[in-house]
């Protein structure tokens, strides 16, 4: 049992009210975090601000997860050191972000977010709303450190205390500092506590502060799921109640929420949680009503599987490409759709890249899909339609099967194989060696696994065989729009 769990711990943290100026200190010998976890980059960042003579906490994420003794996605840093400060500490870092600015270092193969302490303001300043922001028509402008639009925040560059800081964290859990100066982890809200009972629990007004900035429900959603814990029946109320309010934040933010969603390792069950509120059909109404339509039954079991199945890679260490993860979730609404288009006299392949373009550019979607992923999904699906059209063992199938996008696209066939009968024939004929494969050419069924791709146009992938290609084996099945149970 980590030591913070210990009785006399408890008894400690029983004892001592949450006031302002009284947080809770754990020295070093009274809590589990062992400074060996933290990742060596991240301790470099803390080290060296704290030998410039600042102040230096591992925050956030990191904190909660090493005390749940778990692995940390990220380690985040905040310090009394400002931006700019930062920069001048390490030759590897960059100044990003408008709403929130934060100094990147940079490692080999890692991002160490540092971020100065923020002010913590009881409300939104009315004379915030609407200042003029800098925009590339509007250059002149200032960039404010403090502006809202709505009463949403869309300058937040106050600087403050720690407690300040942690106050304005979203939930008790994530508000924990651990200093590196000696190792001791400061808690001014509470979220020690509520780490031991698994509660997450909103830092403040659970209204006020979703209001302030609604992604905070989708953060509630995830986080509670992945740590299995319950939330607070405030928080819980309130995002039923006002998930409606994610209209208001950027389309960016949330479609970077569904990605880490979706590579969670905990997908399905965030859907699931995320479905009972109501927050997943405010996010993607279309797709939802198609999910709660005449073919829900089948929708919804292909939905699951294909959560699950990010579940499964993410477990097996393997990060599919967004692009495949849009291709599994939509496909069937999308294949749908394009079987529609095709009923009213579209070419197959148009059809398919017509349906995959109104789901993910759909307006009614609070997530903004960038155009790569919706060029990238546009050749998963329009493969599936070549495919059908081969017996995947001529010069055609050969050539397809270099294509960009045919590892993914083979990956889908194989997915929705399992699912549908009627696709099993189709894959068969594709994972079986290809007779005039080259010997560089890795056989299909040995490109299984996800992996990233360059990204290219759909244009690349020619719609029609060539006439090197002999008719297909008995005629393909008509796409299949519903999958079958
Ligand atoms: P993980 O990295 O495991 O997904 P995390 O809690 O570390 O979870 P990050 O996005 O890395 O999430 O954010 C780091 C910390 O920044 C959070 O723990 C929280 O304290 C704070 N934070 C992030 N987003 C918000 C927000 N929308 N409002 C208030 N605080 C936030
Ligand atoms: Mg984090």
């Amino acid at each position: 049992m980590p030591l913070w769990q210990r009785e006399e711990i408890q008894e400690m943290l029983r004892e001592r009210p949450l006031t302002m100026d009284a947080p809770v200190i754990l020295k070093e010998s009274e809590h589990g975090l062992k400074r060996e976890r933290i990742a060596h980059e991240a301790l470099r960042v803390l080290t060296r601000l704290d030998e410039a003579g600042y102040k230096a906490y591992l925050c956030g994420g990191g904190v909660r997860d090493l005390l749940l003794n778990r692995t940390p996605k990220d380690f985040d840093i905040a310090t009394d050191a400002r931006p700019e400060e930062v920069k001048k500490i390490f030759r590897n870092c960059r100044i990003i972000g408008r709403r929130f600015k934060l100094a990147h270092v940079f490692f080999r193969d890692v991002i160490i977010e540092t971020a100065t302490f923020r002010a913590l303001l009881d409300a939104p300043p009315p004379e915030a709303e609407g200042v003029p922001l800098p925009s590339r028509r509007r250059t002149d402008v200032p960039d404010p450190t403090f502006a809202t639009r709505g009463g949403v925040i869309v300058r937040d560059n106050v600087y403050g205390t720690p407690e300040q800081d942690a106050r304005r964290r979203d939930f008790t859990i994530n508000g924990l500092f651990y200093d590196i100066a000696d190792g001791s982890i400061i808690d001014y809200v509470g979220g020690l506590k509520d780490l031991e009972r698994r509660v997450l629990r909103v830092i403040g007004d659970p209204e006020t502060r979703f209001h302030e900035d609604p992604v905070r429900m989708v953060r509630a959603v995830r986080i509670a799921s992945q740590l299995d814990f319950e939330i607070e029946r405030h928080a819980r109320e309130a995002i039923i109640r006002m998930c409606g309010e994610l209209g208001s934040s950027s389309r960016e933010r949330l479609h970077e929420e569904m990605l880490k969603i979706l590579n969670c390792g905990c997908a399905l069950k965030v859907f699931e949680r995320a479905w009972r509120k109501g927050l997943f059909q405010t996010i993607y109404p279309t797709y939802s009503a198609w999910l709660q339509g005449p073919d829900r039954h089948d929708a919804m079991n292909w939905t699951k599987k294909a959560l699950r199945q990010f579940d499964v890679w993410k477990q097996a260490g393997l990060k599919p490409m967004p692009a495949l993860q849009h291709a599994l979730l939509f496909g069937p609404y999308i294949e749908g759709m394009a079987g529609a288009f095709a009923a009213e006299g579209m070419p197959e392949f148009e059809a398919t890249l017509q349906a995959v373009s109104t789901v993910l550019r759909d307006k009614a979607n609070l997530t903004q899909i960038p155009k790569a992923v919706v060029f990238d999904v546009e050749r998963i699906l329009g493969i599936q339609v070549q495919m059908r059209k081969s017996s995947g063992q001529s010069k055609y199938a050969s050539r397809l099967r270099h294509r960009n996008g045919f590892d993914e696209a083979l990956i889908y066939l194989k997915f929705a194989g399992g699912i549908d009968p009627e696709r099993k024939e189709l894959l068969a004929r594709w994972m079986a060696p290809a007779p005039s494969a080259p010997p560089s050419a890795a056989p299909a069924h040995e490109t299984r696994s996800p992996r990233r791709q360059e990204s290219r146009h759909p244009r690349d992938v020619r719609s029609e065989p060539r006439r090197d290609e002999k008719p297909a084996p008995p005629p393909p099945p008509a796409p299949e729009t519903k999958p079958q149970a």
